[in-house]
């Protein structure tokens, strides 16, 4: 079936269109420009973004695929978490073309499309396997015997996402907002061992995060360096705390894989996009016997594909459409596939 995507949890308005695994189109309109100057998203503006990029962005999405409205065979939105104004338009805009068009509407975790769009680009998931969901609001290590019907977690940050970690540092360094890829591009060129950076819950037996420590210590030797009137080494700072990140990250997301006697790792979420965490995560599973999956970054950010792939999926799976009422959910556990 041909299946169109809608994703507005956030700042991106995506619209995918997939045919069962196979993807047609990917149209992203995204008001991130308009959240930049604040330092982070404001929910209002990207309610009003969305609004004004639904429709354009289907349109998009329709003329890359070369289909019209009347080919689409069902219609997949997230229908959370995410910020609560933002999925509304989405959800609301959903419901019009499926009711529109006479077809089915299937309501989908974002968290759970952010797994499952792995599979436009390196086919089918291996069932189980245990994957390591890293992004702006989120980060947990998940054991997915079937995306489409079951998560569990195994654990989560007690306190920051790693997203938010690089977002946070990236704005005591000065770098523009979102942080992440600046981060990524500034490490680049600085030393991953010039500073200790602290590694939270590295020893302590569970499969949880903790990134607020390393944030606060990265603000603590800024602040020292700044008041003994030093010049911060940018490039430095920013490769160190992305080594501190990504150590924990890959290093948990391995010992997951062995305790659950799990042979396939995926990285799932906007922060799969970086480069170091891809690297490093690929030496350890390599080292372990772990195959390990990653999509393009451009899958890995929010986009309408995600949603369109996980839509395509419960399909598949046989899973009931969600119902015309159906709410969004701004606080959707990750647990729950399919709203
Ligand atoms: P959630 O999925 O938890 O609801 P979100 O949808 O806002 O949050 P995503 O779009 O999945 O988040 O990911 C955005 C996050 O990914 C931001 O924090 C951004 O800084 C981070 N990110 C994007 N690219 C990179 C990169 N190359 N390196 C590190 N972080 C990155
Ligand atoms: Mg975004
Ligand atoms: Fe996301």
């Amino acid at each position: 079936p041909i299946v169109l995507g809608i994703e507005t949890s956030c700042d991106e308005t995506g619209v995918g269109i997939v045919r069962g695994r196979a993807l047609l189109a990917n149209a992203i309109a995204s008001s991130v420009d308009e959240h930049a100057r604040f330092g982070g998203v404001v929910p209002e503006v990207a309610s009003r973004a969305h609004l004004e990029a639904i429709g354009p962005t289907v349109e998009r999405a329709l003329a890359q695929a070369n289909l019209r409205l009347s080919d689409i065979d069902a219609v997949a939105v997230t229908a959370g978490p995410g910020l609560a104004g933002a999925l509304l338009v989405g959800v609301a805009a959903a419901k019009a073309y499926a009711m529109g068009l006479g077809v089915p509407l299937y309501g989908v975790n974002h968290l759970a499309a952010h797994v499952a769009v792995d599979q436009l680009e390196h086919g089918p998931l291996p069932k189980p396997c245990v994957a390591l969901l890293v992004s702006g609001g989120h980060s947990s290590l998940l054991l997915v015997p079937d995306v489409a019907t079951e998560v569990i977690e195994l654990g989560s940050t007690v306190d920051d996402a790693a997203g938010e970690a690089f977002d946070k540092v990236a704005r005591l360094l000065g770098l523009p907002f979102p942080g992440g890829p600046h981060i990524d591009r500034t490490a680049a060129e600085g030393s991953a061992t010039a500073i200790g950076f602290p590694r939270g819950k590295y020893d302590d037996g569970t499969l949880d995060f903790s990134f607020s420590g390393l944030k606060t210590a990265v603000a603590r030797w800024i602040e020292a360096r700044q008041a003994a009137g030093e010049s911060i080494p940018v490039a430095d700072v920013a490769a160190s705390f992305q080594e501190a990140v990504v150590d924990v990250l890959t290093r948990k997301a391995v010992q997951a894989c062995e305790r659950h006697g799990v042979k396939d790792l995926l990285i799932g979420g906007g922060v799969a996009a970086n480069s170091r965490l891809r690297a490093l995560a690929e030496e350890r599973c390599a080292a372990a016997g772990v195959r390990l999956r990653v999509p393009r970054p451009g899958l890995c950010t929010d986009n309408g594909a995600m949603v369109a792939a996980l839509g395509a999926d419960l399909i598949a799976a046989g899973v009931e459409p969600s119902s015309l009422d159906m709410p969004a959910d701004s606080s959707l556990p990750i647990t729950v596939v399919h709203a």
